[in-house]
């Protein structure tokens, strides 16, 4: 089987609510999404998306990904599909860096595969729990009082687990961590994401005035030596997300013991094929994970639901529906959608689910095969 053409579409999400991240220092309205459609010679296509969280949030950047792959192209047409690590080698030859451009490629080859063997992409993966995962919400929110709004509107949709966004102004970030703990629902799962907006001392500062609560954190500071350099001087447990980028990354982590739990985003680490080599980490270190997308359609929804069906129970933490927090539905409400606040893994072969054509527009970009 061969790659014999890769389609591009560009497409903007608006989100439903304006949405602030590290207690306002960025806001966004719309999302940058790349949809990509994989044919082969078989019969057979795939899709993969790239939708990074606007161009402010972590370097990737959506424009980047449809540069990425004009330049990618030639040295994936004409490979097979279901050969995901030969793509990904290729990929990497082709051009260095860049993962958040290989993850859609990476994505459709992989829901390609599942066709092929008729197994949903989990099952290909060695096996997907069929557990539904709790989906995260994302309260991105400035003071108490819209914190709380923003999470009984979750609530009210059945979400049980909340990223509640902070790292702003450190007064404020404590009281919302207070009063949020305080009205916590028995069973309820909360990370605090700081998104790296605080410095080391104001880490320092919030996660102490917090340690009686048991709080997980979620990169609190800009990079893993901000982490390091104060692991050991407080006791709340730590999420790296945005500085899980590779697996040396990921070794670094596990190694000098700077998280317990692990976010795991597909398009920032370059796809399932990299990403699950995270899990593999984490799980051989005892460390806990999300998965998620970074943003996008229910496409990129359920290509991280797929690994989370890979974890084991115990380590899965939860996923993610950005699709609940977008305007358009590219799939007419097909696929894993919301149900009491859960995402349960689709059983058709592949990624499970594919776009309507028609609410894609028109293609802003072909790259064929004419050797
Ligand atoms: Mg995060």
């Amino acid at each position: 089987m061969k790659i014999t053409r890769i389609t591009v579409f560009n497409v903007e999400l608006p989100l439903e609510y304006p949405y602030w991240l590290s207690g306002g220092r960025l806001k966004f309205e719309s999302l940058d999404a790349t949809l990509v459609k994989v044919e082969t010679d078989a019969g057979l296509s795939g899709w993969g998306e790239g939708t990074p969280w606007g161009h402010t949030y972590v370097p990737a950047h959506g424009p980047g990904i449809r540069a990425g792959i004009q330049t990618m192209a030639p040295f994936v047409l004409g490979l097979d599909p279901r050969c995901t690590l030969t793509v990904e080698r290729a990929m990497d030859l082709a051009l260095p860096g860049h993962l958040y451009a290989k993850s859609p490629i990476d994505m459709a080859c992989w829901d390609i595969a599942g066709q092929a063997a008729g197994l949903p992409i989990a099952d290909l993966m060695g096996g997907g729990s069929r557990r539904p995962r709790p989906i995260a919400s994302s309260v991105g929110a400035k003071t108490v009082a819209e914190t709380r709004e923003v999470m009984e509107r979750y609530r009210a949709r059945g979400y049980v687990a909340h990223s509640v966004k902070i790292g702003g102004d450190v007064t404020r970030d404590i009281a919302r961590v207070h009063d949020v703990e305080a009205n916590k629902r028995d069973g309820e799962i909360i990370l605090y994401d700081v998104n790296r907006g605080w410095s080391r001392a104001q880490s320092l500062q919030v996660m102490r005035a917090c340690e009686s609560l048991n709080a997980t954190f979620e990169q609190p500071c800009e990079t893993l030596d901000d982490i390091a350099a104060i692991a050991g001087k407080h006791a709340a447990p730590v999420s790296v997300d945005e500085s899980l980028v590779t697996l040396q990354d990921a070794t670094r982590i596990a190694r000098e013991g700077l998280a317990e739990v692990f976010g795991i985003k597909l398009n920032r680490v370059g796809g399932l094929t990299k990403a699950a080599r995270m899990r593999d980490i984490a799980l051989a270190h005892g460390i806990d994970m999300f998965v998620m997308a970074t943003g996008g359609t229910v496409l990129a929804d359920t290509e991280a639901l797929h690994l989370a069906a890979t974890v084991p129970d115990h380590a899965c933490r939860g996923v993610w529906a950005c699709q609940d927090m977008i305007t358009l539905d590219i799939a007419g409400g097909r696929g894993p959608r919301n149900a009491n606040g859960h995402l349960q893994l689709p059983e058709a072969p592949g990624l499970g689910v594919h776009p309507d054509t028609d609410a894609l527009g028109e293609p802003v970009a072909v790259y064929e095969d004419n050797r």
